[in-house]
């Protein structure tokens, strides 16, 4: 039978041809969304290993966080702005979810994941969704979710309304245009707990701060980040 299945595959490939999201070489068979070359390369942070990473000082001053994790380094024209347009813009999800899992597997050896209650991806405004179809945070705390077994939740943390394209406005105006975007839902659920918010890329971290903030407004609650990337450092 699996003969069989990689053979329909193979046959399959001839006529639709898949291709890896970050170099746009043609996939072999036993790789799924990143070629074994582009996964060799990632530029990763490896904030994860460090007492001290540059990663700490993007929330500094502004909101309390336990950690602040990045898997990547995002570099404009680079691999990893073509890893996260396929997943924001193309509909590939799963690379979401695969990059994930496999950033969970890594975080959760280190033990600063213990006692965390929730994962909460930044959700997208209900509109946004619609348009795009799925969440692209959500896939990322699927992965999360599947490696560490902390279990992700989309009903906590929802957001109120539509927000303008960020590009072009100074960090003023946009910590004016995000700081209500978001409320919790279930105040009670997420008193005394630990959570982590999860997000594709981190810049500025104006949205991210908006959500954490809301967050550490209920009692008694602490906030770790991570993200697939960060442009900064
Ligand atoms: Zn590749």
């Amino acid at each position: 039978m699996k003969k069989f299945l990689n053979l329909f595959q193979n046959l399959l490939s001839l006529f639709y041809p898949r291709f890896c999201v970050a170099c746009g070489n043609s996939l072999q068979e036993n790789e799924t969304h990143l070629c074994l070359n582009c996964l060799l390369h990632l530029p990763e942070t490896n904030c994860h290993l460090f007492e001290h990473h540059s990663l700490d000082d993007i929330f500094r001053g502004r909101v309390k966080v336990e950690n602040t994790f990045a898997l990547l380094y995002y570099r404009k024209g680079g691999h990893v702005q073509q890893i996260l347009h396929h997943l924001k813009y193309k509909r590939c999800k799963e690379v979401g979810k695969e990059l994930g899992e496999y950033y969970g597997k890594k975080l959760l050896i280190t033990g600063k994941l213990s006692n965390i209650a929730y994962i909460i991806p930044i959700p997208l405004h209900p509109k946004k969704q619609k348009i795009r179809g799925y969440n692209q945070s959500e896939w990322i705390a699927m992965g999360l979710s599947n490696a560490t077994g902390i279990p992700y939740n989309t009903k906590l943390l929802i957001r109120n309304t539509f927000t303008e394209t960020q590009t072009k406005k100074n960090r003023y105006n946009r910590w004016e245009n995000v700081k209500d975007v978001f409320q919790i839902n279930d105040k009670e659920k997420l008193a005394n707990k630990h959570v982590i918010i999860c997000d594709d890329v981190l810049t500025t971290g104006a949205t991210t701060e908006a959500a954490i903030q809301k967050i550490l407004e209920v009692k008694n609650t602490k906030v770790t980040v991570i993200t697939l990337a960060t442009a900064n450092g």
